[in-house]
């Protein structure tokens, strides 16, 4: 998957978040630190107010998206590539595609390549469900098949 693809299937950020928000909170939102459904919606922002702890959350707490500066979307493309075929990414080639630097590249692969296996596997929803590893079926239709990722060791 490329980067126009990935703007293609998510041209906003708000549209990159709110799926997250779907992959991560599915049932609706849930505070990261409390466990309480309790909350308000921050207004103008993607945060949540709980009511419960008093603390203020997003989706990406807890994730390898946490506190990043990067475009989500250059995540999910990394992610893809990594899941798709593990360890096969290079950075110098990634930061060519995704346009960052090298560093940021090498940072991010490191975070994707490192992360627990409960983190993968939300990972892998989050490219899954966005249609993003393997072919993406043409013109809008997508492929039915399961596609299933297998890790090298
Ligand atoms: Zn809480």
């Amino acid at each position: 998957m490329t980067l126009t693809e990935a703007c293609k299937r998510f041209p906003t950020r708000e549209s990159c978040v709110w799926h997250l928000e779907r992959v991560v909170w599915r049932g609706g939102p849930v505070c990261p630190y409390c466990r309480s459904a309790n909350q308000t919606p921050s207004k103008g922002t993607f945060r949540r107010h709980c009511n419960n702890c008093n603390t203020s959350y997003s989706a990406t707490v807890g994730t390898i998206f946490h506190q990043t500066h990067i475009d989500l979307r250059c995540w999910f493309v990394a992610i893809a590539r990594e899941l798709a075929e593990p360890g096969s990414c290079t950075a110098r080639r990634l930061s060519n595609d995704i346009s960052v630097s090298k560093d940021t590249a090498c940072r991010m692969l490191a975070k994707i390549r490192n992360a627990s296996h409960e983190e993968l596997a939300l990972l892998k929803k989050v490219v899954d469900a966005g249609r993003m590893i393997g072919k993406i079926g043409t013109k809008g239709k997508a492929s039915k098949k399961r596609i299933t990722v297998k890790r090298k060791k």
